[in-house]
């Protein structure tokens, strides 16, 4: 068994791990080496109970309970790729599910406060993040809609659910340099990039995705 490796990843997940990050490599040649290092170092299965090797290494999105899902590899890989980690970086995610990319953004040096308001789900994927990156993520039981303020700022924010139009508030909790990733629309979703300093209307958009919706408490 490799070394640092949970006796539940063993070599049989190991491989169809390095074989999925491998074709997300040719698929995505622009997508940064460090990012698809951690994608290989986090065992994407151990945070789908009850999934199969198959499931947890094919490249889609897959139920996690509770009506929500993990986000498929690609669209982690570019959301953590928009995220421009350098290592050191406050990051805030929004809509921690299964707990799978708070660890990816752990193994790449990010400190994360992560949201979740589905109180199970927060409760396991805590579990399971001190498990494999013990001390670089807390997660938070609540609506982070409208971000984390008491944490704030954060270098980076990532909402890993679709808001109908991204919320203002978002932009104001980053700290000078920021970025912001979040997939905004309804009906048809798109992956934007937004920038500290700038208005809501000034993202750059990455690709269509789909992802289950961010419910606002307030709405
Ligand atoms: N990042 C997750 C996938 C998230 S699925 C992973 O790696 O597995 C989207 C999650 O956002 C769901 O768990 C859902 O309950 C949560 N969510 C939706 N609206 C939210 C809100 N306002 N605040 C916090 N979490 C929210």
């Amino acid at each position: 068994m490799p070394s640092g490796a949970e006796p539940a990843d063993g070599p049989e997940a190991l491989a169809a791990r390095e074989r999925l990050v491998d074709e997300l490599a040719r698929a995505l040649p622009r997508v940064a080496p460090a990012v698809l290092s951690a994608l290989r170092s986090v065992p994407r299965h151990l945070f789908m109970p009850g999934a199969s090797l198959a499931e947890a290494y094919d490249d889609h999105a897959h139920a996690i309970g509770h009506g929500q899902t993990i986000s498929q590899p690609t669209v982690v890989a570019l959301m953590t790729d928009a995220l421009e980690l350098r290592g050191g970086e406050r990051v805030l995610e929004v809509g921690t599910g299964s707990g799978y990319q708070a660890a990816v953004l752990a193994r790449l040096g990010a400190r994360v406060h992560s949201i979740e308001r589905i109180e199970t789900l927060a409760r396991e994927a805590a579990a399971r993040i001190a498990r494999l990156v013990p001390g670089d993520v807390v997660v938070h039981v609540g609506d982070g809609a409208t971000g984390l303020p008491r944490e704030a700022p954060f270098d980076r924010i990532l909402l890993t659910a679709a808001a109908r139009r991204l919320p203002e508030e978002l932009l104001e909790q980053l700290a000078p340099g920021g970025i912001l990733v979040a997939p905004v629309g309804d009906e048809e979703q798109w992956l934007g990039v937004w920038r500290e300093g700038r208005s809501a209307r000034e993202g750059r958009w990455i690709c269509p995705v789909r992802f289950v919706p961010l419910i606002r408490s307030d709405a």
